[in-house]
């Protein structure tokens, strides 16, 4: 298992900084997600790690060792691209041996190890076939049991599953998942889509500009977004305007032209003093059932409309003296209730996520 390091990174393209002064850590044997809007730097850093772009400034350590200047066939990594990249005139078992006899290893070894990697991604039977007489899904497997034949120290993904259908990409999600475990490398994953990062990551990391926004496990990420755009790119949120007023056993006392609510959901290090920007995820927010007990933590406002969806309800509410409007996410929704009614929302106070100023 590989730990890879990576130290005040840089890249510029004429004029763009492609990756702008990045320090990541990513543990060995963990599946690591660069997550971030398009043009964010992603793919240019996952390409330093491979080794095909070279860095203008910092340095790369794999276990330790400087690797920034080795080339891309001496670092001993796998890769998977998005368009698959299979050669069209070689057969499925070719197309996974090739690293191995470029690496001139023995036929009966060759073969055996092949079949091992296309055992690991269901490919055994198809081994005879060309990648055209193949369907998306197979010959993304093939990619993946080619990248892993030549047992790797890291394997690194760029967008693997952006030409899949829905439903393969979730199949692929808990197989790519599943190999890396099984495996134990360590894994670096390149996606835009927040909701594969959130499903698959051990750890990640949010770019933006070519900088690392924020870093940690996915549901720390979600749960405690450092800035609005972390909140905003990772699901949903609402932002409310907010007075801070006092901060009482752990919780912040917060004041808004609807009401008033407690926070468990920030910095203990530098509690805020003044005006804050809240975010609070559309299902964190429930509306109250008419005279529901009012002690808890409530916003009151209007129901400006509301949309059925079968699984979940989504509701719009404007909060009273123009806080916000605020999205609600209504799960298993059973009575629909009326626009133009006036309601309260209750939130828990851990899902009031003070942002920092
Ligand atoms: P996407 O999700 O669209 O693939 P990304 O986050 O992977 O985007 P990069 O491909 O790393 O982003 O690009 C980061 C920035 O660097 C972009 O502004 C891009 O236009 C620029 N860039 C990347 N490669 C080159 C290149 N070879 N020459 C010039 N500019 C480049």
């Amino acid at each position: 298992m590989t730990a890879i390091r990576i130290e005040g990174l840089r890249k510029r393209f004429g004029r763009t900084a492609a990756v702008d002064g990045i320090d990541l850590e990513v543990p060995a044997g963990s599946l690591y997600f660069l997550l971030g809007p398009s043009g964010c730097g992603k793919t240019t850093l996952l390409r330093m790690i491979a080794g095909f772009v070279r860095p203008d400034e910092g340095r790369l350590l794999f276990d330790g060792r400087d690797v920034t200047a080795l080339p891309p066939e001496k670092r001993d990594c796998g890769m998977v691209f998005q368009s698959y990249a299979l050669w069209p005139h070689l057969s499925v078992f070719e197309n996974v041996a090739f690293g191995l006899k470029v690496r001139r290893l023995a036929k009966a070894e060759v073969a055996a190890r092949v079949e091992k990697a296309l055992r690991s991604v269901r490919m055994e039977a198809l081994a005879a076939r060309k990648p055209t007489e193949l369907s998306g899904g197979q010959q993304q497997r093939v990619a993946l049991a080619r990248a892993m034949v030549i047992e790797p120290k890291v394997l690194l993904l760029d967008e693997p599953l952006s030409n899949l259908d829905a439903k393969l990409r979730l199949e692929m999600r808990t197989e790519i998942r599943g190999l890396c475990r099984a495996s134990g490398l360590t894994a670096v994953y390149v996606t835009h889509d927040q909701e594969e990062a959130l499903s698959m990551a051990d750890g990640m990391v949010v770019l933006r500009d070519g900088r690392a926004i924020q870093q940690g496990a996915p549901r720390d990420l979600y749960r405690r977004p450092a800035n609005r755009f972390v909140a905003d790119f990772l699901g949903e949120s609402n932002f409310v305007d907010a007075e801070a007023i006092a901060v009482e056993r752990g919780e912040v006392r917060l004041r808004t032209t609807a009401g008033e609510l407690r926070s468990t959901a920030f910095d203990a290090a530098s509690p805020p003093k003044a005006g804050v920007t809240l975010s609070i995820r559309p299902e964190a927010l429930r509306i109250d059932a008419p005279g529901a007990d009012g002690s808890r933590n409530r916003l009151a406002g209007t129901l400006v409309s509301t949309m059925y969806l079968g699984k979940s309800a989504q509701h719009l509410v404007e909060l009273e003296g123009g806080a916000a409007s605020v999205r609600v996410l209504q799960n298993d929704p059973e009575a629909m209730p009326e626009p133009g009614r006036r309601v309260a929302l209750s939130v828990d106070p851990g899902s009031v996520v003070i942002l920092p100023a």
